[in-house]
């Protein structure tokens, strides 16, 4: 009998799992099972709406959804509309690919002013996501700090530090171009612990902080090191930390003149307090420098006016009922994604939030070569126990045709220039699944 396999998560770690199990196991019946009405994870609602190429990897997973073998099941949350104990009951496996949707705290006091929040907020604010997109940030303010050296803080910048015409070619939601478009931002900073050498920053991102038509990046040159001298890494990490101190070079020499937004690059700082009595007007950095690789504390303070804070420091998963959880680590303790007899895990929940999109493809390939030679003989009722479930519980699930169906919306729906108009609540997006697309913003 068909191998019945549920997939919980429609990002690409469930994606790339699905594609596996479908092209190794033939006449498997793989379901994934999605809270939102919308697929992709990250891809929709944490890639910055000015990378739409990067989307693109969308086309692919939409061909594995296509396949016979597949079924997609959104707006069913685990946890919520179904157990995952009754999951584990209906079907041969199950694959948790839920991600890592929470953001990590500063730590540091004035952390709860309004004013200070964290990277998967904001960018799932500015990306339309459901669960943020009454987040209303105030962006009333000339100054920002971006806490973190990682991708998404360059995209949360660069966000910030783009002008109106930049944007409107993005799927920015209405409300989120209006405010970043509408605001007095004049200088964004990005704050890091470590050096230039130790920052996370991929050399394409950083290399666009410079190619702004209104914004200037600015770094202190003396923060920059001639050399990598004693800085330990891969041939090929030592080639990005390479370009990336060139690329930063470059900014130092550029005439900043003329551009009326400036990014400042800070690295060697930690922040200590966040200032301000109910809203946030500057954050306390602590000037470090490096002892063994790590950032130590110099005991010099300084401070930057600025009227938000965004926490771009990592995120972690959340505990789902029935799934082992390791809250140091913030994932699914697992071995190469086996969790228990027929549970597993794949993507940022398996291994922590790292890497790109691609990086999650290895661990869908393990998984299916696991159940692959580990379950043959099925007795579950897969997909049949599903479906009667959620009727019985009258849960409205979106099949992947709704999901084409809220696509073409959002396509039609769109500003002249732009890819698409968001949808960004649920009852839209089930309106328009439905094709009563004049619920659009
Ligand atoms: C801000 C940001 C920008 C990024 N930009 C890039 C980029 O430009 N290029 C790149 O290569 N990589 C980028 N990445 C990394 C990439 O997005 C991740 O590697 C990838 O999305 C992780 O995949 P995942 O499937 O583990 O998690 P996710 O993509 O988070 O998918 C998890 C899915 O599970 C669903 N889910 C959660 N809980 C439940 C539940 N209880 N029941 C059912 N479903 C549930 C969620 O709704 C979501 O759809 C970015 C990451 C972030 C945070």
């Amino acid at each position: 009998m068909t191998v019945k396999v549920a997939v919980v998560g429609s990002g690409p770690s469930g994606f790339y799992a699905t594609e596996a199990l479908a092209k190794r196991i033939p006449g498997c019946e793989v379901d994934i099972i999605e809270r939102l009405p919308t697929p992709y994870g990250l891809i929709r609602g944490g890639v910055a709406p000015d990378h739409q190429s990067t989307k693109r990897v969308t086309r692919a997973f939409d061909r594995t959804a296509a396949r016979p073998e597949v079924r997609f099941y959104g707006n069913v949350a685990v946890g919520r509309d179904i157990s995952l104990a009754e999951l584990r009951e209906f079907y041969d496996a199950v694959i948790v690919a839920i991600g890592a949707p929470i953001d990590r705290p500063l730590g540091i006091p004035g952390e709860g002013l309004s004013g200070v929040v964290g990277s998967a907020a904001f960018v799932g604010w500015y990306n339309g996501h459901p669960d943020f997109r009454d987040l209303a940030p105030d962006l009333n303010c000339q100054a920002i700090t971006i806490v973190g050296n990682g991708n998404v803080a360059l995209d949360i910048a660069r966000l910030l530090a783009k002008t109106r015409g930049e944007l409107a070619s993005t799927d920015l939601p209405d409300y989120a171009l209006e405010a970043i478009a509408e605001s007095p931002i004049r200088d964004v900073y990005i704050v890091g612990r470590r050096g230039p050498a130790e920052a996370k920053f991929t050399n394409v991102e950083l290399r666009e902080m410079g190619q702004l038509s209104d914004c200037a990046a600015i770094v202190n040159g003396s923060q920059l090191p001639d050399s990598l001298a004693g800085v330990e890494g891969s041939d090929r990490d030592l080639r990005l930390k390479q370009k990336n101190l060139a690329t930063l070079k470059g900014f130092v020499d550029a005439d900043p003149a003329g551009k009326s937004k400036r990014v400042h690059f800070c690295f060697y700082a930690k922040p200590q307090a966040v200032l301000g009595q109910s809203k946030v007007s500057g954050l306390v950095l602590e000037r470090t420098r490096l002892v063994d690789g790590r950032a130590e504390g110099t005991g010099q303070s300084f401070a930057l006016d600025c009227g938000l804070v965004v926490a771009a420091i990592g995120t972690r998963s959340e505990p789902l009922e029935g799934v082992p959880f390791d809250e140091k680590r913030g994932i699914t303790p697992n071995e190469e994604g086996r969790v228990a007899d027929g549970l597993y895990a794949v993507g940022w929940i398996k291994r922590g939030p790292t890497g790109v999109i691609g990086t999650n493809k290895p661990d869908g390939e393990a998984v299916a070569v696991h159940i692959q030679s580990h379950i043959a003989d099925s007795k579950k009722a897969g997909r049949r126990a599903l479906e009667g479930l959620l009727k019985q519980r009258n849960v409205r699930s979106v099949d992947f045709n709704d999901w084409q169906a809220i696509d073409r919306a959002e396509i039609a729906a769109a500003r002249a220039g732009a890819p698409r108009a968001k949808f960004v609540t649920v009852d839209e997006l089930l309106a328009a699944a439905d094709g009563l697309t004049d619920a659009a913003e």
